[in-house]
């Protein structure tokens, strides 16, 4: 158990990739802070991890909000005494086709949550990490932030920014022991790509296998893998 005692604030953690992470993470020993905007979902899945014998408590946290990321870190603080690992998973997707005729609604609404939201909880986690001279960011990110399409505009240029955002922000943490890396999934299997593609596919990756990358980055890389993201879209 790679993450054992450790504790691990995982955003968007009630359903899909977010809430296998935090399953995942518990299982390995970690003590999950199961973050999210929806009240029901957070507290099923915090329930899900106490009852199969681990440590999990529910937070409100709407990534949007700056506010709630500074009560929410501070919460979690108050239950546990340190933050190890923060997950920046919560994401949207639209379907912009045309992508010039995207509106400014659908622009601002993927990058509040994609791009503003990974931002604001960075912030409100980097000062207890520095404090303690480490800490890990896991920044989820996409095959769309590194191969553009014709679908997914604002999307695509918020992966994009979650990239360029984590190489920034992993140079800037190193000296202080923080490793920033991130994932960028092809098509998994979850509510946004059934929503997109109902049929789904054999060939999407499961939600488990992005939290298993998810696992190796947050307990075994090497201390000094820093800015780095990790592909998961073999079948693209
Ligand atoms: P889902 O749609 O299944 O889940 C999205 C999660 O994000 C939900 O928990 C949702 O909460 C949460 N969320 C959305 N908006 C906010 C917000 N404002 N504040 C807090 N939480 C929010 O998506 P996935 O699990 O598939 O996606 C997770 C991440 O993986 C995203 O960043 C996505 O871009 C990325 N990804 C997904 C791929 C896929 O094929 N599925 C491919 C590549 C990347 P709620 O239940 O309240 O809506």
């Amino acid at each position: 158990m790679t993450l054992d005692g450790q504790v691990a604030l995982i955003t968007g953690a009630g359903r899909g990739i977010g809430r296998a992470i935090a399953l995942t993470f518990a299982q390995d020993g970690a003590r999950i802070a199961v973050t999210g905007r929806t009240q029901e979902s957070r507290e099923r899945v915090s329930a899900e991890i106490v009852a199969a014998g681990g440590d999990a408590r529910p937070f409100e946290l709407d990534v949007t909000q700056d506010n709630e990321a500074v009560q929410a870190v501070a919460e979690v603080l108050s239950v546990w005494g340190r933050i190890d690992i923060l997950v920046n998973n919560a994401g949207i997707i639209q379907y912009d086709t045309p992508v010039w005729a995207t509106t400014v609604e659908e622009w601002d609404a993927a990058m509040a949550v994609n791009l503003r939201g990974m931002f604001l909880c960075c912030r409100a986690v980097a000062p207890h990490m520095m404090e303690r001279n480490r800490g890990v960011i896991i920044n989820i990110g996409s095959s769309s932030g590194r191969m553009a399409d014709h679908e997914y505009g604002p999307y695509t240029a918020t992966k994009w920014g979650v990239v360029g955002y984590t190489v920034s922000l992993a140079r800037s943490l190193r000296p202080h022991g923080i490793r920033v890396n991130g994932i960028n999934p092809g098509w998994v299997d979850t509510d946004m790509s059934r929503a997109l593609n109902p049929q789904g596919d054999p060939d999407w990756s499961t939600p488990e296998e992005i939290a298993q990358t998810a696992l190796f980055l947050a307990g075994q890389a090497p201390k000094d893998m820093t800015g780095q993201f990790i592909d998961v879209f073999g079948s693209q």
